[in-house]
Parts: C-alpha cells; structure tokens; sequence
C-alpha cells in the first residue's frame, strides 16, 4: 500500500466541505475495503469498516477522523459573480485573492475577488471585508455562470499539498484528512494481527458543522471504547505556549472531562513503552472533535483524543510534521497490539 505521506496527498486533494463529503467517502471506502471484514456507508454518509476479532460478544474499539473540510456554499449570483457563504469557521481576512473550486455538476476554478490597494477606500484599508460582500470571479458571463452554477453548489478553497524544507507537509485538509490517514495506515498495520477486541474504523462526516456526524455513526457501532484522532493547534510565534504544542515533538493525549480516565491513561502507558513522545493536552471542556458526541453516545463510550499538532488550522496552508502523524499512527497500532482497552 501507499506511504502515509502519498496517502495524505491523496486524501487532501479531493474536494469534500462539510454536507458534501462523497469524493472523499468513497475513496476512503475504497482504500479501508481490503482492511476490514465489513465496509458501508451510513445513513450520514460516515464510512465504516469493521475489522472483527472473531470472538462472540467482544468489546468495540471505534478509531475516528472526520473527513470533512471547511468550504463555502454559493447563495447567490449576481451579475457574472457568485456569492457564498462559509461552511465551517474561517478568518475572512484569509479569502480575498484565494483559489477556490465551485463544485457544480463539473468543478469550475475561480478566484475570490480583490480590490486593488489603490482602489481601497481608507476606512476599508482597516478592516476585514465581511464575506456577505466578497464574491468568485470563474471568468464566465452572466449567462453562462447561470446555466453552469446553481444557489447551493458546495466549493472549497485551493491548497495544492506541498513540502517544506524540514519534514513538514503543507496542504487544506490536513484537518483531518491528515488523521483519516494516519488511521488507515492503524487497519493496515494490524490487518494480520490476532485481535481480543473488534476494531471499528469511523471517516465521520460533517465535524466542521458541528460534530454531526460522529453522534449516529456512534450510535450504530455501539463501541465500548473509541480513540478521536484530530488536529490541534501547534506552536507558532504569535500563540501562547499554554495553548499550543510544537510540531515536530510527537503527539498530544488529551485530559478533561471528555477524556475517559482508563482508555487515556493505557495510550500513555502504550506511549511510555514504545518511546513515543506525547504531550498532555489540557482540555476543560469539549474537545472541539468528534469526541465529544461521541463520548456520551448510547449508555456512554470509554473515550480518548490523540490528536497532531498543525499550524494554520482552517487555512489553506495548514502545516503539520509527518513524524508527528506517523507517531501517532505507531501509538494507536501499539495500543491495539498490547490487548488491553484501559
Ligand atoms: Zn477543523
């Protein structure tokens, strides 16, 4: 099979906002099909494969990563331009002079229109343009922007997956196609492993709008203990240190109230016996990811959060180290190979 980094590349590329995940549903489908004894699509359009351990009536372990991103929507035309409006949160001082793809029945390349700086009055010098008043340019005329694009076409932002010098990979979606991968690489690593528990596989759709997805998609495993693999935010010079976890310095496991104390605890274990560093990632209340529906599913699921640092988040430059992600991937298959949920 592909390396993480070829299989990241692969999964950032394809264009999936929140609400609008197929392309990246069924090529997820495809790459877990060989991995796991039973692969569908649920009602939501989460993607599961469930790898069985064979003994009847054994504990359920859930691996989760959304495989949304944030996007737009177009709400209107107006003249030969094409209004949106966000789906997911973003800065709107990022958009003007971006990139984007609209996503009608064939996807059509646009820019977000820009205002020359000779042409800015003084007052919009100073301030961010609301997203209400910027608008796509896809190079078309009135009439054939109204054939070719509908009020409700979804769009996402262009961030071509590239390298830095250092080891770090830049592309959109790293959150979290960079976790989605990392946990197909996870099925891959324990295919032929003799397992003491089933392991589910979750790509969960529409995290971006709210965690929607994760909550059915639980509900129908019905899992006793689930690991939600995300993004979290990595040190850059203008974040606190409280807040923040260097990239490059492995993973982080999260500890609060949405972090099960006994699944939590055995990572950190899992993590002291195998070498891996991890960072303990304070969190006082929701997790922001798809643990946090998750954990309170049905009579309660064990639940922990490991998450890769990533500089950028909700950019289309987001910046992660891949030894980070690869890491992570070596904590989740060690945990599972040593047999003990918590
Ligand atoms: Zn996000």
């Amino acid at each position: 099979m592909t390396d993480l980094k070829t299989l990241v590349k692969e999964l950032c590329r394809i264009p999936a906002p929140s609400g609008f995940e197929r392309a990246a549903a069924e090529k997820i489908a495809e790459l877990i099909g060989p991995l796991a004894d039973e692969v569908y699509t649920d009602a939501m359009g989460n993607v599961i494969g469930i790898k069985r351990c064979g003994a009847p009536g054994a504990p359920r372990l859930l691996l989760d990563a959304h495989i949304d991103e944030i996007g737009f929507i177009v709400t209107e035309l107006c003249g030969g331009f094409v209004k949106f409006a966000p789906l997911g949160k973003y800065d709107p001082r990022l958009l003007p002079a971006r990139e984007v793809t609209v996503l009608a029945d064939k996807p059509l390349y646009g820019v977000v229109a820009c205002l020359p700086p000779h042409l800015l009055s003084e007052d919009e010098k100073e301030r961010a343009i609301e997203i209400k008043n910027l608008y796509i340019d896809l190079g078309l005329s009135e009439e054939e922007t109204k054939k070719l694009v509908k009020p409700g076409a979804p769009g996402v932002f262009e961030g071509e997956f590239f390298e830095l010098s250092g080891g770090s990979v830049v592309s959109k979606a790293l959150d979290d196609r960079l976790c989605a991968a990392v946990l197909i690489k996870v099925m891959e690593n324990i295919k032929d492993l003799p397992l003491k528990f089933d392991v589910c596989f979750m790509a969960s759709v529409q995290e971006e709008a709210g965690t929607r997805g994760a909550a059915p998609g639980a509900f129908g495993l019905e899992p006793d203990f689930c690991i939600a693999a995300d993004v979290t935010f990595a040190l850059q010079p203008d974040t606190s240190k409280a807040e923040t976890f260097k990239a490059g310095g492995g993973v982080t496991i999260g500890v609060g109230p949405n972090a099960s104390r006994g699944i939590t605890q055995r990572l950190m274990e899992t993590a002291a016996i195998s070498g891996i560093p991890y960072s303990v990632e304070v969190m006082p209340g929701s997790s922001g990811t798809d643990a946090w529906p998750i954990q309170v599913s049905r009579l309660g699921v064990a639940t922990a959060i490991v998450s890769i640092p990533v500089k950028y988040m909700h950019s289309p430059v987001e910046t992660a180290r891949l030894s980070d992600a690869e890491e992570a991937c070596r904590l989740i298959t060690e945990y599972i190979r040593g047999g003990r949920l918590a």
